[in-house]
């Protein structure tokens, strides 16, 4: 069987190294040449190999790195510098090579006829981790790794992005006027302004704050953001099991979390609750994002004129398990596409009615606008319950009840 030294000098012998000339190459640079050739072994080591076979003199510098890959180490400190504020277990290390370097490098391998040559890039990369993971004592992880230190070269510099951190449960909001999330200020955009008694934002304050603040007293960070499995209005509570959710921190300091204390902080606000705390990844947004379940609502409707109890029971029955056209409702309009929609609502519940009133349990597929469901929006929701019953129908209160989720 051939050794791996015999795969780099195979590769090596196809090269034409008279059109080397006179540019001097380190053991590194010119291993590199054929860097994928031979498992196992260091690019000083193949070329030292390929120097002693092709009687390439020993250099005074080098033509191509110029002295890069002797600083490998000098990297790693100040990556281990710049990671030192931040808490974490998994680090990768990028690089941005001085491009003049990258450009002779990808001529070699031409004029040389390399066949199998590493891209210096990935040797900095390597050689800068392997010394950083030795010297804090943590893994690298190139699939999800925590925080990333990227050398520049050219600036002798190391910038660190900290990824996010992500925890999921389930929310219930137990008041009504808070938004699911921080809602800026339309005029200005969040800076403040008169519009918004100069707070930036709509609403004092929303889930997402209330829930993020807790995790940040924690962990610090320089943002947060909450991705909920859809999302009831400002002015529906959810309840029931809740609502599940990932909230999201942006550069976190910390990464040890004590979820207990955050569920304690968050459940004392009076407002909002939380269960099921856990940490989560990235992948739990995407899936969450994209689940569309059906939901329960408790809604309270007061009707215009007195509505008798088998004529509210026909005109709900005449609304469940057929197809409910909504075009997007005026209080959305200016947001949203102006389209028309179907959705089906599978089952209504007359829970009470006094003949002025009635509280109704419906659920619906997801996407289901509930309160246009019932006053039918100026006859842009077909049918609804108040063109069923030939009277205006006004939501007094809306509840979400249950979010029909799998998960837990
Ligand atoms: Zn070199
Ligand atoms: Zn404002």
């Amino acid at each position: 069987m051939a050794s791996p030294l015999d795969d780099v000098l195979r590769a090596a012998e196809s090269m034409t190294w008279s059109r080397l000339g006179d540019r001097p190459l380190c053991d590194a640079c010119l291993g590199r040449l054929a860097g994928r050739a031979g498992h196992g072994l260091t690019n000083p080591e193949r070329g030292r190999a390929i120097r002693a076979r092709f009687a390439i003199p020993a250099p005074a510098g080098c033509w191509l790195c110029g002295g890069l890959l002797d600083e490998v180490g000098k990297f790693a400190d100040l990556a281990a510098d710049k990671l030192g504020p931040w808490e974490f277990t998994t680090f990768l290390v990028g690089s941005k090579v001085d491009p003049e370097v990258v450009a002779r490098e990808e001529g070699l391998w031409a004029e040389l006829g390399a066949t199998q040559p590493e891209a210096i890039k990935s040797e900095v990369n390597r050689e800068v981790g392997k010394r950083l993971s030795m010297r804090l004592g943590k893994e690298a992880d190139l699939a999800r790794p925590e925080v990333v230190a990227i050398v520049d070269t050219a600036f002798d510099s190391v910038d660190v992005q900290v990824n996010p951190l992500f925890f999921r449960g389930r929310y219930r909001k137990l008041a009504r006027g808070i938004p699911q999330t921080r809602w800026p200020c339309r005029r200005c955009r969040g800076k403040g302004c008169e519009h918004c008694g100069g707070k930036g934002k709509m609403y004092e304050t929303s889930v997402e704050e209330v829930v993020a603040a807790a995790v940040m007293a924690q962990t610090g960070g320089s943002g947060h953001a909450l991705h909920g499995m859809g999302r009831e209005d400002v002015d529906a509570r959810m309840l029931g099991r809740g609502r599940p959710f990932v909230v999201e921190v942006k550069e976190p300091r910390r990464r040890t979390v004590d979820l207990e204390a955050v569920a304690r902080l968050v459940n004392a606000s009076g407002s909002v609750e939380v269960e099921g705390l856990r940490l989560a990844g990235v992948e739990d947004v995407v899936a969450i994002k994209e689940d569309r379940v059906a939901k329960t609502y408790r809604v309270l409707v007061r009707f215009g004129s007195p509505v008798e109890d088998g004529k509210l029971q026909d005109a709900v029955a005449s609304l469940v398990g057929r197809p409910i056209a909504q075009r997007t409702p005026v209080r959305v309009s200016h947001r949203r596409a102006d389209r028309t929609r179907e959705r089906v609502v599978t089952g209504i519940e007359v829970v009470t009615s006094d003949g002025a009133t009635t509280e109704l349990r419906v659920t619906a597929e997801a996407g289901t606008y509930i309160k246009e469901l019932v006053h039918g929006d100026g006859g842009r929701t077909t049918p609804s319950l108040a063109g069923a019953l030939g009277v205006t129908c006004e939501v007094v209160e809306l509840d979400v009840l249950e979010v029909r989720d799998a998960g837990t």
